[in-house]
């Protein structure tokens, strides 16, 4: 017999502890001090309450908590001295069948992270699908993780210690995130195509118009007509369009989708969770024969990342007339124009059909975008969920300082013209004036100079020339603009000091986009509804919602990624249950619709 939640919720505490008994390795205090939070609306309110126990519990007790697990493939799992739980899940990760190479290794690795930190790892073995991970994830992973500062270490092991819970949980309650892991599993397979030089080093780069990503918009059509979409496409800019239609056809349509283009080298979530979530949710209405009044339009974007050519958000930019004709002449590294690329991949790149592309805001309620997101926040507070409040908005300059090139030997300190030097003092400006912004009440701005070379630079020559880039960011236009004239003049006033021209162009500028309120209010609803706390943030990443922002009324959802929220990454990472609480969630607000 499986259990029930409403088991749970009626169980006096001695039961209650009984019913968890073995979620937490040999650590009943954590339902002890759970059952005073009953009752639970859903798993994942359990969940996030056990969470928030143990949080709560202080470091000496999170640290008891760890080491009330064996180590991996450690002397107790030989001795067979494992609870029944901890058996299953080594087993199961093929850690009873290793080499004598991997043995070995597994034992110095465990030896050096004890040395370290004095706790034994933690890893959740049965990984972010719950199948299992390759002995050589695991090993890679405990490699990795060896690196890393004590106390975000010990978070990083808490965090997979909520994990293994989350899956003994399935077993208990005999559950299954069936739609999160068709959505896990969606992920995998469009991730098989990668461009060749980077899928042969096992990795992720999906670019405009190439065969790798005229693949995904095949496979992605092929999936859409799957889950049962009314119409399916391909726009004249290569976004892959779904409609599942509504019940009254005069009705409004959702517009939701996001991009399924990649960076190099990039994660298999980044964009593309935005498709394969709503997908899911019109795969369920349609199996169960429903329809809304209102229809659902889902985009994959075919462009947002700005990679093989620099058109960034050229997917959702063409629904809001934000084409730049210009970017037709514009060449790849390979000398191949976008007219090339578009036409050798089947499009017209005819200016005249892009420009068809323009969604007229009358005929739509909004636009809503699931995304992952892409930093720390809730990955720290174990919150799968986050709702956005605005996307930043940015401003991305390219520059040069022109100076003198000298002899290193020769010149005299005070009579250079070093274009370099004047470069790092705005470097040091930019980081400084953009931490001036933390306490702001719309949220912090940032500041980067992601590139900074000095042209024919030598070791025994006073740099002459050096390029490089701003990347600004805040919440709101006002904040950014501030920051950009402050920077934009200590720039000035730097070159004047040092007697050095310079040249700054603006390359991007993008307008804050904060959420509509009542579009942000529904998924705030949607939130509650899986029964979790709602956590409101600010996205830092530019995301197509604020290019549809130009045109109606938007709001995202976001989940969390794993190890840390990196992204841009290959460590770039989802749980199958992280997923499924986004269908719920998206369901959820369909339902208000
Ligand atoms: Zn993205």
């Amino acid at each position: 017999m499986s259990l029930t939640l409403d088991q749970l919720n009626a169980a006096d505490q001695p039961r209650f502890v009984a019913l968890l008994d073995g979620v937490y390795e040999h650590s009943p205090w954590i339902a002890e001090t759970a059952w005073g939070l009953r009752p639970f609306t859903t798993i994942a309110h359990l969940k996030f309450a056990l969470a928030q126990v143990v949080r709560q519990a202080g470091a000496p007790r999170q640290k008891a908590l760890i080491c009330a697990h064996p180590e991996l493939a450690g002397k107790a799992a030989v001795a067979g001295q494992l609870t029944a739980e901890s058996t299953n899940e080594q087993n199961r990760a093929g850690l009873t069948h290793c080499t004598p190479e991997e043995f070995a290794r597994l034992q110095q690795l465990n030896a050096d992270y004890k040395a370290r930190f004095g706790w034994p790892f933690i890893l959740a073995v049965r990984g972010p699908r719950g199948l299992g991970l390759t002995r050589q994830q695991i090993i890679d992973t405990f490699a990795r993780r060896l690196d890393n500062p004590a106390d975000f270490e010990l978070a990083e092991c808490l965090r997979h210690i909520h994990r293994i819970a989350e899956i003994r949980l399935h077993d208990k309650f005999g559950t299954e995130p069936v739609l999160g892991n068709l959505v896990w599993d969606w992920a995998e397979a469009l991730a098989t195509h990668s461009e060749p030089a980077y899928a042969e080093q096992g990795q992720l780069t999906v670019t405009y118009m190439t065969p790798a990503h005229q693949a995904c918009a095949a496979q992605l059509q092929a999936w859409m007509r799957e889950c049962g979409f009314d119409e399916v496409s391909l726009d004249a800019v290569g976004n892959v369009v779904g409609i599942y239609h509504g019940s009254d056809p005069s009705a409004p349509r959702l517009l939701t989708g996001s991009h399924y283009d990649t960076v190099r080298n990039g994660g298999k979530y980044d964009g593309r969770l935005g498709i394969f979530v709503p997908m899911a949710c019109v795969r369920e209405l349609h199996a169960q024969g429903r329809r809304l009044q209102h229809g659902i339009e889902l985009i994959g974007f075919a462009e947002e990342e700005g990679q093989r050519f620099k058109a960034t958000f050229l997917g959702s930019g063409a629904l809001v007339g934000g084409f730049d004709p210009s970017w037709l002449d514009q060449t790849d590294a390979d000398g191949i124009n976008l007219r090339q690329a578009m036409q050798s991949a089947g499009l017209s790149a005819s200016l005249d059909d892009i420009d068809q592309l323009q969604r007229d805001p009358a005929r739509y309620l909004g636009f809503v975008e699931v995304h992952i997101e892409q930093g720390p926040w809730l990955d720290e507070i174990d919150q799968p969920l986050g709702v956005v409040t605005a996307i930043n908005g940015s401003a991305r300059f390219a520059g040069e300082v022109v100076g003198q090139a000298s002899h290193a030997g020769t010149t005299p300190m005070g009579r250079r013209k070093d274009a370099a030097a004047a470069v790092a003092e705005l470097l040091l400006y930019v980081e400084q004036r953009a931490a001036q912004d933390a306490a702001l009440p719309q949220g912090p701005s940032v500041g980067t100079v992601g590139v900074l070379q000095v042209p024919a630079g030598s070791v025994n020559v006073v740099p002459g020339r050096c390029q490089f880039t701003l990347d600004l960011r805040a919440p709101d236009n006002a904040q950014r603009d501030a920051m950009v004239a402050d920077v934009q003049k200590q720039l000035a006033d730097i070159c004047q000091r040092r007697g050095l021209r310079f040249q700054l162009e603006r390359t991007m500028q993008a307008s804050a986009a904060p959420s509509d309120p009542g579009w942000q209010a529904r998924w705030e609803a949607a939130v509650a509804k899986v029964g979790l706390p709602v956590f409101r943030l600010p996205s830092g990443a530019g995301h197509d919602a604020m290019k549809l922002h130009e045109r109606m009324p938007q709001a995202m959802l976001f989940v969390r990624g794993g190890n840390a929220g990196i992204s841009h990454n290959p460590l770039e990472t989802i749980t199958n249950d992280d997923a499924q609480l986004c269908v719920d969630a998206f369901m959820h607000l369909l339902e208000q619709l």
